[in-house]
């Protein structure tokens, strides 16, 4: 159920490091919001995808939260964080100095007001148009070998500036990794990114 956007469901929020993509290694203060429609067959925080009553929190508090913090990056993350209005949030966020980022599949209405947008499409769900002109960064999950054509199609789309990063998908990292390095050794316009996180065992 979507609600107003003056109050969100949070499934998650925490301050840890960012462990993939372009801003891999700063510390950040990450916002899971919950509701997503895309349910990727390898995702790995399917307990994202529902909506809860009780996971609703005003904007107020959420910024509260995030002040405690020393850092001044915040992560909205999900779930499919478009999924709601994130208007008033991040204005909230931008009167308190923060940086705001988002990491999206680009299949909800845009919303708000972003610093850094890391676009990772998925093949169960197209993105909308929008997305392709506004994305900073261009994370492609690869799971299987047809994914890197598929990676280019969407590649031919966004930016020529935009960040254009390959990662392979956690469960099949170990075969892969190789065809990732590959790969981006033929095609330079590429990088890889690793769930550094997930190796730390970083929360
Ligand atoms: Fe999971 Fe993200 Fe796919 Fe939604 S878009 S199903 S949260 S991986």
């Amino acid at each position: 159920m979507k609600r107003g956007s003056h109050i969100l469901p949070v499934m998650e929020s925490f301050y840890s490091i960012q462990g993939e993509g372009y801003h891999s290694g700063k510390p950040a203060f990450f916002v899971r919001l919950a509701g997503c429609n895309v349910k990727c067959t390898w995702c790995d925080v399917k307990e994202s995808w529902s909506i809860y009553e009780n996971q609703y929190v005003k904007i107020e508090e959420i910024v509260e939260k995030i002040n405690k913090h020393s850092t001044d990056l915040v992560i909205i993350t999900g779930g499919e964080p478009f999924y709601h209005d994130l208007g008033p949030l991040t204005s909230m966020l931008k009167e308190n100095n923060k940086l705001v980022h988002v990491e999206t599949s680009g299949t909800e209405k845009y919303s708000g007001e972003f610093d850094w947008i890391c676009l990772s499409p998925k093949r169960f769900k197209k993105p909308l148009e929008e997305y392709y002109d506004m994305a900073n960064e261009l994370k492609v999950i690869v799971y299987q070998d047809s994914d890197f054509r598929w990676a280019e199609r969407i590649s031919s789309k966004v930016k020529k500036d935009a960040i254009r990063i390959l990662q392979p998908e956690w469960s099949v990292e170990k075969r892969i990794n190789p065809k990732i390095l590959s790969y981006i050794k033929l095609n330079p316009n590429w990088r890889i990114s690793l769930q550094t996180h997930k190796y730390l065992k970083v929360d």
